[in-house]
C-alpha cells in the first residue's frame, strides 16, 4: 500500500479526532461558564455596580476564573468592574513581564503591587520551618489594603471545589473542626467581601482550560518552599477516592451544603438540652433502629455497614 492511498484514510481520522477535541473543548467552556454562572448567582456574589479585584497569581486557577469572568463580564445583565491585581512577592526569578504583558494583550485594567515579602520571610523564619503560614498572612493583609486602596468592593479568589474539600479534611483530621472553605464571607478585617466564584470547578477542568487557552503559567515554587505535606497527603487521598469511587467527591461537596445540625453534635447549631417529644411527627426526626438509606442495605447486626467498610 502506497503513502498515496493511506492519506485520505488518515485524513478523515485526524478530521475526526480534530471535531471531537473541539466538541470536547467546548462542552469544557459551556461547564466552565455555567459553573461559575451558578455560584455567583447562588451566593450573590457580584451585585450591580461592584467593582471586583481578581487576585492574579499566575496559576491555572487564577488566569481561568479572570478569563470566566471576563467573558461573563460581557454577558451579565448587571454592570460590574474587573480589575486584577498580582503581588509580586520579589522570589528570585519572577518574571516580572508575563502577567503585565498578558493582561495588557487581554485589555483588563491592572494593578501590580510590589512588595518584597520572600525576604522578610526568610529573615525571619528559621531554616527549615515551613515560610507559607507567615508568607500568606502578609499577602493577605497586603491584598486587603490594595483591594481597599483600589476602591474594590470584592475580593475574588481562585479556589475551586477540590480546594474547598481538601479544606474540610484537612480541618476535620488536624484540627478537629467541621470547617471548609466558604464561597462568600467578609474578611477577618471585617473590611473586605472574599469571593470564591471557582467554587463549583473541578480542578481536572481548570487544568484542560489552561491548557487550551495556552496561559503563560508562573511556576508556583519560585520561593523555595514545600507545598504543605498535610494538604498534598490529603489531595493524594481525594484524587485516589476519585479513581475508585467516582462521584464521590461531587457528593462531599453537595453534602457542605446540606447540613443537618440536629444530627451533628454542635450544642452551638441545635439546642439538645431543651428538646422535649411533642407528639408531633419531626421531619428528620430520629429513625432510631433504621439505619440511614445511604448507609447500606439496613440489616438487624449492622452487617450491611460492615461490608461497605470493608469495601471502601
Ligand atoms: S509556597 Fe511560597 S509563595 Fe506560596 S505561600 Fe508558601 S512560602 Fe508563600
Amino acid at each position: 500500500m502506497t503513502i498515496e492511498t493511506l492519506s485520505p484514510a488518515l485524513d478523515a481520522e485526524a478530521l475526526a479526532a480534530q471535531k471531537k477535541a473541539e466538541h470536547e473543548i467546548n462542552k469544557l467552556s459551556k461547564r466552565l461558564h455555567r459553573q461559575v454562572g451558578q455560584a455567583i448567582s447562588d451566593f450573590n456574589m457580584i451585585e450591580d455596580g461592584d467593582k471586583v479585584m481578581v487576585c492574579l497569581s499566575g496559576g491555572k486557577d487564577s488566569y481561568t476564573m479572570l478569563d470566566i469572568l471576563l467573558n461573563l463580564q460581557q454577558r451579565a445583565p448587571i454592570r460590574f468592574e474587573l480589575v486584577a491585581v498580582n503581588l509580586d512577592q520579589k522570589q528570585p526569578g519572577f518574571p516580572e513581564d508575563v502577567l503585565p504583558n498578558y493582561l495588557k494583550s487581554r485589555g483588563v485594567p491592572f494593578h501590580i503591587e510590589e512588595q518584597d515579602t520572600y525576604s522578610v520571610v526568610k529573615r525571619v523564619v528559621p531554616e527549615g520551618k515551613t515560610t507559607c503560614g507567615l508568607c500568606s498572612r502578609l499577602r493577605r493583609g497586603i491584598l486587603y489594603r490594595v483591594a481597599q486602596e483600589l476602591g474594590c468592593s470584592k475580593i475574588a479568589l481562585g479556589h475551586h471545589r477540590d480546594d474547598i474539600v481538601t479544606t474540610l479534611f484537612l480541618n476535620m483530621f488536624f484540627g478537629s473542626r467541621m470547617k471548609g472553605m466558604p464561597p462568600k464571607l467578609v474578611s477577618d478585617d471585617g473590611k473586605n467581601v472574599v469571593i470564591r466564584p471557582l467554587a463549583y470547578v473541578r480542578e481536572p477542568d481548570l487544568v484542560r482550560w489552561a491548557e487550551h487557552r495556552e496561559f503563560p503559567i508562573i511556576p508556583c515554587n519560585l520561593c523555595g518552599s514545600q507545598e504543605n505535606l498535610q494538604r498534598v497527603q490529603v489531595k493524594a487521598m481525594l484524587n485516589d477516592w476519585d479513581r475508585r469511587f467516582p462521584g464521590r467527591i461531587e457528593n462531599m461537596f453537595t453534602a457542605m451544603g446540606n447540613i443537618v445540625p440536629s444530627h451533628m453534635m454542635d450544642k452551638k447549631l441545635f439546642p439538645f438540652e431543651t428538646i422535649r417529644a411533642t407528639g408531633a411527627p419531626v421531619a428528620d426526626g430520629d429513625i432510631a433502629f433504621d439505619e440511614d438509606e445511604a448507609c447500606g442495605t439496613p440489616s438487624a447486626n449492622g452487617a450491611g455497614s460492615v461490608i461497605r467498610l470493608q469495601q471502601d
